[in-house]
């Protein structure tokens, strides 16, 4: 069996929905930088999330993130948001009290403080 690689997961495999991404060259918006502040973090997820809300792959996209369980902003849901739908990511030490503990249940995600 041939080795999987990058360019037959996008163009071929599982991630071909990929191609009509609407993020695409704005990965800033879509991972945090180090260190970022809760503030700007929600920010951030705003307008992560109003180009998801326009984009025609998000079904895919979200359930990708969720399956492999991926860091960042995907098809519509943060990190924290996977976590309540039961997807939790699998993180280093240090970050684990930011997420709620589902438990393997959904738990409620964190309110969010934009209006
Ligand atoms: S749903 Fe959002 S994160 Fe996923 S491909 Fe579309 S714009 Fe990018």
């Amino acid at each position: 069996m041939a080795a999987e690689t990058v360019s037959n997961l996008i163009f071929t495999g599982p991630l071909a929905w990929t191609v009509d991404a609407a993020c695409v060259g704005q990965t800033d918006l879509f991972f945090a930088p180090a260190g970022e502040r809760p503030e700007t973090r929600i920010l951030r997820e705003a307008r992560s999330r109003a180009i998801c809300r326009n984009c025609e792959v998000v079904a895919p996209c979200r359930d990708w993130a969720r399956s492999m369980r991926e860091y960042g902003f995907w098809g519509g849901e943060s990190e924290e948001e996977r976590a309540a739908a039961g997807y939790r990511v699998d993180m280093p030490v240090g970050r684990v009290a930011r997420y709620p503990k589902g438990d393997g249940q959904p738990v409620k995600p964190r309110e969010s403080r934009v209006a």
